[in-house]
């Protein structure tokens, strides 16, 4: 068992880090671990998480009442007793604000697709949990849907929350969950992402075992959406990813320019030579084209 003033440095250092990776701004985001069999160790309400110092914490039980320091507990507490209640393996639970996984969160983006390994073999899939006032009792309602099957997942316009068997494994997982951010907003933007098949996810899978990472709870059937039912907790992993015929990589690539244009007129425009890799639209063309897009996306 880690010592309590151990415990109380690595939240210091935790909190240090997310502050300076920019993952909180002023002082949001907040920190806990287990201290023994049913107490917790928090950080406070109120201050920045990049300044604090090993006394601030305090200790409350799993019912939430303060059992001894300063300041009042985090005003997200709910959330983490919650997280606790639901998942006895869980040592720690981290909650921050990473710009770029935040926004995927708000345009309500779930980080699902098969992409890459180490996401798949350490968190699976990252959804969003609906939307709820934060430091509200339905924070805790909206986490709970996927906490018994998730490590990590958004919280809808608001930020990100994880866990793991111990303070720096929970940190770790908000670093890939805004580190996968990135590299999936970089590949939407690059107009294209290549997704790993059903097969190369089974693979992937497999292997945990041989890492030694326990997997929070297995990937759903292919076809079944447990996000479609009538709103039960979940208990298996939404992952993307096609079936690919015996390749490991399978394309998705949005429609182009062309099929939309296609779709749009019902027919090629006599100006676009898609075989010369060059389509020329008129103004109200384009405009046409984007209001279309537009309206797609809603
Ligand atoms: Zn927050």
């Amino acid at each position: 068992m880690t010592s309590e003033s151990t415990l109380r440095a690595d939240i210091v250092e935790v909190g240090r880090r997310m502050y300076a990776r920019g993952y909180t701004a002023s002082n949001d985001g907040n920190i806990s671990v287990r201290l023994g069999a049913d107490r917790l160790l928090m950080t406070p309400k109120s201050v920045c998480k990049g300044f604090m110092t090993p006394d601030m914490m305090c200790i409350t039980d799993l019912e939430g009442r303060k059992l001894q320091g300063d300041r009042d507990p985090s005003s997200e507490m709910l959330m983490h007793l919650e997280v606790y209640r639901q998942r006895p393996d869980v040592q720690a639970v981290v909650h921050a604000h990473p710009p770029t996984a935040t926004g995927f969160a708000v345009a309500g983006i779930p980080l699902d697709r098969a992409v890459l390994a180490e996401v798949l073999t350490t968190l699976g899939s990252i959804p969003i949990a609906d939307y709820a006032t934060p430091s509200t009792k339905e924070l805790p309602e909206a986490v709970r849907k996927y906490i018994k099957a998730h490590d990590g997942m958004l919280l809808a316009n608001h930020g990100a929350l994880t866990v793991g068997g111990d303070l720096y494994g929970a940190y770790y997982k908000m670093e890939t969950i805004e580190h996968f951010a990135k590299i999936s907003l970089v590949a939407r933007l690059l107009g294209r992402e290549n997704l790993l098949s059903r097969e190369e996810v089974t693979r992937l899978q497999e292997l945990r075992g041989s890492y030694g990472i326990k997997a929070p709870a297995p990937i759903c059937e292919t076809g079944s959406d447990p996000r479609s039912g009538s709103d039960p907790d979940q208990s298996c992993q939404v992952v993307q990813a096609p079936a690919g015929d015996g390749a490991r990589l399978v394309p998705d690539s949005p429609p182009s320019l062309a099929q939309k244009l296609s779709a749009s007129y019902g027919g090629t425009p006599a100006n676009a030579s898609p075989e010369a890799g060059e389509i020329r639209l008129t103004y109200r063309e384009l405009s046409a084209l984007i209001e279309d897009a537009v309206r797609n996306l809603r």
